[in-house]
């Protein structure tokens, strides 16, 4: 996301925290000190290879062969124009769960996309779809979410308004559609008789009101930093979920159990926003509470989250009796998007080496095992939703086509390349993140420096990093060394041995005068190691090698029954394939993100 602009003075800033909260102190950290740690825009990172590529190109040509005439067709007809195009079936028809509901993510996902990969088709795509889109606002400025002569229960301003405002404000940063910031102030002006006064809490899963309030700050404060339009910036402040979430988390409480997962978890996007734009600490405390709390009480393995798209009360037990009670376990593409997402909020808000390492490795488990383990899509609307941790499962589709998870696998996957390398404010280093074969571009110092990165990582354990600066300068390169490594990572600068700390939970800091043609190596041996799936029940577990979850692949019914040796007695196979002799024949173990139509086994009995 672009990079946040601070035009307001401090007593501005002191008035606006106090009118957003009742809390008595508020400790505003100042602009310059609030990211530490910066993403690189979009179009300065390339992914070059590797699973992740494999999966990004996928997506690219998936979503640019959308029919724009389909896409735009629920739009038209509320609008009474000419309507071309078959129907989209599933959540968006005009009678569909939620018309139209995720032309925003589409929109910002292509725009994401045509940034890093400079794809004009990309470009061309967001602004055909934004104009498309223009098109239907009529005098009221509102679009598909003008009232039916007849409301419908499930019409969800906010939760489609927040989809419009993404997809608004990527094509008028990314995608450079001169259209979209006017459109941006519009589609404001007509929601504004439909917003509710207050922000509200959604009340559950099944009962409603279903539309979410709370989701739409974070899109909110960066369209008040594209328009300048203060109404943005005001509503921002007026949803932020203060009472439920922020103000429990940032005093050490737990507000999770029993809520609605997802919308939660996005929430906390929101308030690493706010924290951006407000400086008021409280919003940083609560989105690190929050990531203590659900990566030592709610997530799986994998690192999703959330059975039947609900927290957990956690120490009962209650993530292993959901292995035999649902095959819902996790809402992959629109959960993967909001742990990504607080997970680099939260890198950008430290220079803590240990802080930032652990938020680092926990992005890495998020990313291999569940948004890269999604099944691929069909060309008709169907998409993967719920991640399956039980017994003997298959990735399927969701029942009804073109759920919510269709917008956010999109915007989760063109999001790849900003999860690879963060840059120092103080432009005196990169932070590499993520390993997989890459490109970046980046100034360090007065140095264009470009970083090319060559690895088969997860495959194999080698990473070499190749370091050009423009002209020699002195920086630092730190790297993710992560906290599952058994061995010492080795660190070699030119063939060399580097006489430098690396250990596991910490970014090691490599630091000399960078020439051009400069080559860092980098070892990380991985190896198994089981994880149990809650406290009480430390004989389930998953099986990790390194941050990859490996499952049992087509395997006997009993599997999961019975007890056997792991990790112990595994035999390499094949390149990230192995065996378990078990009962006389032998079972496979491949990670959980290549597996597609096998069925598969992801918990078991240790011996
Ligand atoms: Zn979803």
């Amino acid at each position: 996301m672009k990079q946040t602009q601070f035009n307001f003075s401090r007593r501005t800033f002191l008035k606006t925290a106090a009118a957003a909260t009742a809390f008595p102190e508020i400790a505003i950290a100042e602009p310059s000190g609030r990211e530490p740690l910066r993403e690189l825009p979009y179009a300065s990172v390339q992914l070059t290879g590797g699973p992740f590529k494999q999966h990004y190109d996928a997506i690219h040509a998936h979503y640019l062969a959308l029919d724009n005439d389909r896409l735009l067709k629920v739009y038209r007809q509320r609008a009474g124009l000419p309507a071309p195009g078959a129907d989209m079936g599933g959540w968006y028809d005009l009678n569909g769960f939620v018309p139209g509901h995720a032309l925003g993510q589409y929109i910002s996902g292509l725009a994401r996309i045509g940034s890093s990969t400079g794809d004009h088709a990309c470009h061309q795509k967001v602004h055909d779809l934004v104009s498309g889109f223009g098109a239907t606002l009529g005098p009221e400025n509102q679009s598909i979410l003008r009232p039916p002569p007849n409301p419908k229960p499930n019409l969800w301003p906010c939760y489609i308004l927040d989809k419009h405002f993404v997809g608004l404000i990527d094509a008028a940063t990314l995608s450079n559609v001169a259209e979209a910031r006017g459109l941006l102030d519009r589609v404001l002006e007509g929601a504004k008789p439909l917003l509710p006064e207050k922000g509200r809490d959604r009340i559950g899963k099944k009962k409603p009101p279903y539309d979410e309030t709370y989701v739409m700050p974070e899109n909110l404060f960066t369209a008040h930093e594209v328009t300048g339009n203060p109404v943005f910036r005001e509503l921002a402040i007026r949803y932020l979920l203060d009472r439920e979430l922020f103000d429990p988390l940032s005093r050490n409480q737990d507000p999770f159990p029993g809520q609605h997962a997802y919308s939660h978890a996005i929430a906390l996007s929101s308030a690493g926003k706010a924290y951006l734009a407000l400086g008021d600490a409280k919003y940083k405390t609560a989105i690190q509470s929050a990531f203590t709390l659900l990566t030592t009480q709610q997530q799986y393995a994998s690192g999703g989250w959330g059975p039947n798209e609900t927290f957990i009360t956690p120490h009962r037990g209650e993530l292993y009796d959901s292995l035999s009670t649902t095959v819902d376990h996790f809402e992959t593409p629109c959960g993967s998007y909001a742990a990504t997402k607080l997970a680099r909020y939260l890198l950008r808000f430290t220079a803590d080496s240990r802080q930032a390492s652990q938020y680092g490795d926990n992005l890495e488990r998020v990313l291999f095992n569940t948004i890269l383990a999604a099944k691929a899509p069909d060309s008709n609307g169907d998409y993967f939703y719920y991640s399956t941790y039980s017994p003997s499962a298959e990735k399927v589709y969701y029942p009804s086509k073109w759920p919510c998870c269709s917008g956010t696998l999109v915007q989760t996957v063109a999001d790849y390349p900003v999860n690879i390398y963060f840059q120092a404010a103080d432009h005196n280093g990169v932070y590499v993140n993520l390993y997989t074969p890459s490109q970046a571009e980046l100034k360090v110092g007065s140095a264009a420096v470009q970083i090319t990165q060559e690895t088969e990582y997860p495959a194999k354990d080698t990473i070499a990093l190749h370091i050009r600066p423009a002209h020699p300068t002195r920086f630092t390169v730190h790297l993710r060394i992560p906290a599952w490594l058994t061995q010492a990572a080795v660190i070699a600068v030119n063939g060399k041995p580097a006489a430098v700390v690396a250990s596991p939970g910490t970014f090691a800091a490599v630091t000399r005068t960078w020439h051009a043609g400069d080559r860092i190596d980098l070892t990380l041996p991985q190896s198994f190691r089981t994880e149990a799936i809650d406290e009480q029940h430390p004989e389930t577990v998953a099986l990790m090698r390194g941050p990859v979850m490996y499952v049992a692949l087509n395997p006997a019914n009993n599997l999961s029954k019975d007890r056997l040796a792991l990790p112990g007695s595994l035999k390499p196979l094949a390149s990230q394939a192995f065996t378990e002799n078990y009962g006389g024949h032998q079972v496979i173990f491949v990670p959980f993100y290549q597996v597609q139509n096998d069925t598969y086994t992801t918990y078991f009995n240790r011996a």
